[in-house]
């Protein structure tokens, strides 16, 4: 399975694969390195950004990777392999690849930066008070568990159902992964100030996007959905233009949450996504959207986000249950079986094919 080698075992790895593939199609590469982290083999740390077509072209399709750490491997592949297939582009279109939004994540196979931060609930408004989320300090005591075993697990989501079954599916979802500004040991912590994977994101962002008057955003994801298949969270409001672009590029599945495993989503507060189209307002057209590989049910990705807290905050100190627990982890983001990399390989190029054509068209 030759195309599977488009996959990679660690961040130095897939960076490698990323800048050669860059290369060879003609991209042009700016890397922003991380001056004071590294990988866990002492790699340096950079978000890459390449940029396929002409620097100035006034349409510009951005794909991303890696704003959740571990995700990025298959964000990643997919960014490699569709260079690799020589494209050529149409006329006043780039495109341009960010490889490893939070590269700290990526290279330490985490969802989170360095300081436990969920990169995607960190571009809020540091100036102001930041968002209040009660929810989330009522079931944070049942998320911080001491101990890591199938009783203290079970308890902890014993008190999680009783919060949902009392509160509703959606207010549950904004409590517990809405985003949360007070729990720097907690889940979905949006961070005290802004990541350094935040400033070199916005940095490579006024860089390379400032001609572009047409732009769209697909930010690559793993973990909601069903297995070996992408969905879509578009986030534009009903009726806006970038909603019947997204519509229009991909079909009805990018609006209608088609296939999406949470009963209500969350309101999310500091996205990505959100700080993208914030920072182009002399941009005629911004259309943006998230894709998700599916892995696992949506329980299992909640017990592997409350394993990734313990194994950071409160252990392990047993070696081989932190060797059990961190291999459950990477299999929760990162699955390894072939058909699901194969299905990652097959579907994301066509979803970028459409946003090329789509934001060369519109
Ligand atoms: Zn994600």
């Amino acid at each position: 399975m030759p195309e599977l080698a488009a996959f990679s075992d660690s961040y130095a790895e897939a960076r490698r694969k990323f800048v050669e593939a860059a290369r060879r199609a003609g991209a042009k590469l700016t890397s922003y390195q991380h001056p004071d982290q590294r990988g866990p083999a002492g790699e340096a740390l950079y978000l890459d950004v390449s940029v396929l077509g002409p620097g100035d072209a006034s349409r510009v399709f951005v794909v991303g990777s890696g704003t959740h750490g571990i995700e990025g491997y298959s964000g990643s592949a997919a960014q490699r392999a569709w260079l690799r297939g020589r494209p050529r582009l149409p006329k006043d279109t780039a495109v341009i690849f960010f490889h490893a939004h939070n590269p700290w994540g990526f290279a330490h196979k985490t969802r989170v930066t360095e300081e436990n931060v969920d990169l995607n609930r960190n571009f809020i408004d540091f100036g102001k008070p930041p968002p209040a989320n009660p929810g989330y300090e009522a079931l944070h005591p049942a998320i911080a568990m001491r101990e890591w075993n199938e009783d203290s697990i079970a308890a902890a989501f014993a008190q999680l159902d009783a919060y949902r079954e009392k509160a509703g599916e959606k207010a549950f979802s904004d409590a517990f992964n809405g985003g949360q500004y007070t729990r720097q040991d907690g889940v979905f912590f949006g961070g005290a100030r802004p990541q350094w994977s935040n400033g070199a994101f916005r940095a490579a962002v006024e860089t390379h996007l400032q001609n572009a008057r047409k732009v769209a955003f697909l930010d690559l994801h793993t973990g909601i959905g069903p297995w070996c298949e992408h969905i879509y969270i578009c986030f534009h409001a009903e009726g806006a233009p970038a909603r019947e672009r997204a519509r229009a590029w991909w079909g009805e599945r990018a609006v209608n949450l088609q296939g999406v495993t949470h009963k209500k989503l969350a309101t999310y507060n500091g996205t990505i996504i959100d700080a993208f189209a914030e920072m182009l307002p002399r941009a005629e057209a911004v259309t943006s959207i998230v894709v998700e590989f599916g892995t696992l049910p949506r329980r299992d990705m909640q017990r592997a986000g409350l394993a990734q807290r313990w194994m950071r905050f409160e252990g392990p100190r047993d070696p081989v249950l932190a060797a059990k627990m961190r291999r459950e982890y990477e299999a929760a983001f990162y699955p390894a079986a072939p058909e699901w990399r194969r299905a990652v390989l097959e579907q994301s190029q066509d979803f970028i094919d459409r946003g090329v054509a789509g934001i060369s068209s519109s």
